[in-house]
């Protein structure tokens, strides 16, 4: 249902690991992500905390 994609930070210095659902537009930090990234150290790239932050609070609202 959620997927990661690379993108730029919310200042657009360095490349994060977003969290976004299938083919929206924008990940739960509300950073809009192009559809072809152009990155060439994705697996380099930390995860958004934004995105984390709000990835963990849907999971935990799904698993009462
Ligand atoms: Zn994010």
């Amino acid at each position: 249902m959620y997927e990661m994609r690379p993108g730029p930070n919310q200042h657009g210095s360095a490349v994060v690991w977003h969290v976004t659902a299938k083919q929206a537009a924008f990940a739960l930090c509300g950073q809009q992500l192009s559809e072809r990234a152009d990155i060439t150290q994705d697996e380099q790239a930390r995860h958004c905390p934004p995105c984390m932050d709000s990835f963990a609070q849907l999971v935990t609202s799904k698993a009462v």
